[in-house]
């Protein structure tokens, strides 16, 4: 599935990571890009990305996933972190239903700074911590569904549905942006 960074892709896509603090997001990315998770909450400022090869039919997509790395504490991810970007995935933690009332702030901010065509995948992070949940899963799915999103609960941690939701989002902007050229 995963293809070398170097090979010569078809397309490039950017997607971006938002969501409250210590919702994972920073564990989603390096477990789908590089299939690592850290116990750290990692309180770097600034942006980051990874890349990944990504195979959909015969053609090579070159993933670039824009993380915010603790901007998001600041409110100071603004138009740069947007432009561009053809899909995001919008992340909080089942847990912690502050980060799950914190969706419609996201869905806010992306209306004012996102392409209104941006592919969105509401995310649950944490699935293997069912035992402290705060959020049930039928209230990601009504939401999602009100917003007319795609949703998926993920463990970042258990390397649960994260790979899902990754190409979920991936193959979805292939399909609106490339398949109808081809
Ligand atoms: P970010 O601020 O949204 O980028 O969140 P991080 O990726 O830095 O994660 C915040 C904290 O949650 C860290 O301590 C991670 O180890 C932990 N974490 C992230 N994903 C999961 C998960 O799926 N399950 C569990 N149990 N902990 C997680």
């Amino acid at each position: 599935m995963a293809n070398s960074f170097d090979e010569e892709c078809d397309y490039l896509f950017k997607a971006v990571l938002i969501g409250d603090s210590a919702v994972g997001k920073s564990n989603l990315l390096s477990r789908f890009a590089r299939d690592e998770f850290s116990l750290d909450s990692k309180p770097t400022i600034g942006v980051e990305f990874a890349y990944r090869n990504i195979r959909v039919g015969d053609k090579i997509i070159k993933a670039q996933i824009w993380d915010t790395a603790g901007q998001e504490r600041f409110r100071a991810i603004t138009s740069s972190y947007y432009r561009g970007a053809l899909g995001a995935l919008l992340v909080y933690d089942i847990t912690r239903k502050s980060t799950f009332e914190s969706v419609r702030k996201w869905l806010r901010e992306l209306r004012e700074y996102a392409s209104p065509e941006m592919v969105v995948v509401l995310v649950g992070n944490k699935s293997d911590l069912g035992q402290s949940r705060e959020v049930n899963l039928e209230d990601g799915h009504s939401l999602a569904q009100l917003e007319n999103l795609s949703f998926m609960e993920t463990s970042a941690k258990e390397n649960m549905n994260v790979e899902e939701a990754f190409l979920r989002m991936i193959t979805r902007i292939y399909e609106l942006t490339c398949h109808k050229s081809l």
